[in-house]
């Protein structure tokens, strides 16, 4: 049980937050205020997410702010999941607000570079929330990857002792007792100043959750008005690019300058790195709002996804790639969905994600076709009702054997867990008879 959580500050970490609900509260050790937390024993605090809420923590926390928009306002989100397609974006915010979803299997998390390595704060700032709020906080732009200069004050970040990386903690290091009012050292690369705050002001903009425009395109569009794409469209001069940036920036103390091979697998929608495509696009001159709420029209989209093809001979005929391609997928599809496809027949979620890799596409190509499409949309369906689809499954599975069993079996061999059982009971019905659907609301205890 939560005794009393304080008010979030702006910009707060969700992880200074949980540390400043540690010494507020007084608990006497790390192990105690983490069991009122989390849910296992093995659960580190996520400095950069929330990391892995119990059931009663998470009903009392949502009841005073959503977890959405903590996931939204207080944690990384907005820098590492910015660029990924919409479908996949969607998926991680849920994941990681409802589900406690571990964030690499959401998203890429690029290993950290020096001076990436630990949390960064801003000498003037520890003065300042001291001055309004009686204590220091950890700030999240302070922690954009590339960051180097607290753009309130223009002085350089201080780096800390507690290391950035989750997996290294258990325990809780508040910001009080980890920063310095030290002298500030302010920054006169007034070029410098404007890529942060160029950073800063991508970070902070509103995320899009309806217009799904690969950020490949964007790029294409802002190169189309400059030397590194050929006027016919056809060839991008990305090695060119890359040596520009490089001169660019090497100058200005970033801790990572884009590579020619990170340039040309964002440019191949295979990367989708923050800080790599800022570095592009206020290179190229573009406005943060193009890459935030850009306005290409389907023409434009279209037209940078043909590019690639133009190269090896003749354009893809998209139009027989879907109908060769829709029979095979209907087949996978189903098997996924139903459990044949899967060793143990455990029937599982057909992702998107997944029909892209099992049919080799790169991504948003499945839009141009509309069979694929439909299939895919045939099959598919929230985490809940993939859930309830696995505890029936495993409900007939156990019945079949003829052994007494228990919830706890249910659990083990469906793989869902406890806390998400409200959110399956809706959708039993849909897939069970009324018969074994009180049967296992039951056995659930519901
Ligand atoms: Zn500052």
């Amino acid at each position: 049980m939560i005794a009393y959580l304080p008010t979030i500050y702006p910009d707060e970490l969700v992880y200074s937050w949980f540390c400043r609900y540690y010494v507020h509260t007084g608990c006497f050790s790390h192990k105690m205020a983490l069991q009122e937390l989390y849910c296992k024993k093995s659960d580190y605090l996520s400095k950069e997410f929330i990391g892995n809420l119990n059931k009663e923590a998470m009903e009392q926390i949502d009841k005073i702010y959503s977890l959405d928009k903590l996931v939204l306002d207080h944690t990384m989100f907005p820098q590492y999941a910015r660029f990924i397609p919409l479908a996949e974006k969607k998926e991680a915010l849920y994941r990681l607000a409802h589900d406690s979803c571990d964030a690499h299997h959401l998203f890429p998390v690029l290993p950290r570079n020096d001076g990436e390595q630990y949390l960064r704060y801003c000498p003037l700032c520890v003065k300042e929330d001291r001055k309004t709020y009686g204590e220091v906080y950890w700030h999240r732009k302070h922690q954009i990857r590339n960051m180097r200069i607290c753009t309130k004050h223009k002085c350089r970040l201080m780096e800390s002792s507690v290391p950035a990386k989750s997996e290294q903690s258990f325990t809780f290091c508040p910001a009080e007792s980890y920063t310095y009012d030290g002298e500030a050292v302010f920054e006169n690369d007034s070029l410098a100043i404007q890529y942060m705050e160029y950073l800063v002001s991508v970070f902070e903009s509103v995320m899009d959750f309806e217009s799904d425009i690969p950020i490949s395109s964007i790029l294409y569009d802002g190169m189309s008005r400059t030397k590194y794409l050929k006027p016919s469209g056809r060839s991008r001069y990305t090695k060119m690019l890359a040596e520009d940036i490089n001169k660019f920036y090497e100058n200005m103390g970033v801790c990572s300058i884009v590579s020619v091979y990170q340039i040309q697998k964002i440019l191949l929608r295979s990367l989708s790195e923050f800080f790599a495509i800022c570095q592009i696009a206020f290179f190229l001159g573009m406005k943060p709002e193009e890459l935030t709420a850009p306005s290409l029209t389907a023409e434009q989209i279209k037209q940078e996804q043909d590019s690639h093809y133009m190269r090896n001979t003749a354009p893809v005929d998209w139009d027989l790639l879907d109908r060769e391609t829709a029979p095979v997928l209907e087949k996978f599809a189903k098997a996924v969905y139903d459990g044949t496809a899967n060793e143990n027949g455990r029937p599982e979620r057909v992702s998107e994600k997944l029909v892209y890799r099992e049919m080799n596409l790169l991504g948003h190509q499945l839009e141009n076709m509309p069979r694929c499409k439909a299939i895919f949309e045939k099959y598919t369906e929230s985490y809940p009702e993939t859930w309830a689809r696995k505890i029936i499954w495993a409900y007939r599975k156990l019945e079949e054997e003829g052994k007494p069993f228990y919830w706890t079996d249910i659990r083990k061999i469906s793989g869902v867990k406890k806390k998400n059982l409200l959110e399956i009971v809706p959708y039993l019905k849909e897939h069970a008879d009324a018969d074994m659907d009180e049967r296992i609301k039951e056995l659930i205890e519901f």
